[in-house]
């Protein structure tokens, strides 16, 4: 079956409220068509605006929220909360929060579970540090990070998952990974699925590639198990807009 392609920007703690303005003008000014799913993750203070602004097919994220509903959880979003505010995605288990926040499997699993049983479609992060890379762990790392949220997901819940693989030494740092060496992740991960979940489940799962991405090597990211991306720097740019119009 053909999945829908889908493109994330992932705006992490940037912008002032004029770069918001400016960025949402950008979007605004795009092109939209019904085979590419768009969806831009601004900071949480920025999501209303964001939203507010949007007047085209571009979907909001949050970056992060937490697995308890209400209470005293300071500096927490709740999926409750982002719900009511109208928001459909939220990003999870990214490096930045797994290595910088030192969020585990555990907990990422868990956030991952109330938010799709909030109804949010999850943008999944996975991805292997370069000593990993280099030492032949890629797959471990990978497999291990999907097993947490197996653990935890109905069949059913995968349709609200998006898995986004970024492998951490590519991440911000202009070091893409070749289309051969991200298209052979890709597709042991989707062997991983049709393994550990079912053949459905890996047919229909998007997982998508990020990681360094820009315009100019977008196109040649999109191989067969490749489903779109998850871009960082390049989504504060006007060259997101060149990302959106070659991926397929
Ligand atoms: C990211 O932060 O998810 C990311 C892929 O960043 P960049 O595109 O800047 O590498």
């Amino acid at each position: 079956m053909a999945r829908k392609a889908f493109v994330g920007g992932n705006w992490k703690c940037n912008g002032s409220m004029a770069d918001i303005q400016r960025l949402t003008e950008m979007l605004n000014a795009g092109e939209y068509h019904d085979n590419v799913e768009v969806v831009v993750a601004p900071t949480m203070l920025h999501i209303l605006p964001v939203m507010q602004a949007l007047k085209v097919p571009v979907g909001v994220s949050a970056q992060n929220c937490y697995f308890e509903k209400s209470g005293a959880f300071t500096g927490e979003l709740s999926t409750e909360i982002l719900v009511d505010a109208g928001l459909k995605y939220v990003i999870l288990g990214h490096s930045e929060r797994r290595h910088i926040l030192k969020e585990t499997d555990e907990m990422i699993a868990k956030k991952t579970k109330k938010a799709i049983d909030s109804g949010l479609t999850v943008i999944f992060c996975i991805g292997e540090l370069k000593e990993e890379r280099e030492t032949g762990k890629t797959e471990e790392v990978c497999f291990r990070q999907m097993e947490a949220v197996r653990a935890v997901l109905s069949e059913e819940d995968w349709k609200k998952v998006v898995v986004a693989y970024e492998p951490v030494w590519a991440i911000g740092t202009g070091l893409v990974a070749t289309p051969e060496q991200a298209q052979e992740t890709h597709k042991a991960l989707r062997a991983w699925a049709a393994e550990k979940v079912s053949k459905t489940v890996a047919e229909e799962l998007r997982i998508i590639y990020g990681g360094s991405v820009k315009g100019a090597n977008a196109e040649s990211l999109c191989t067969e198990d490749i489903d779109g991306f998850l871009v960082g720097g390049a989504s504060l740019q006007p060259d997101f807009m060149n990302i959106l119009k070659v991926t397929h």
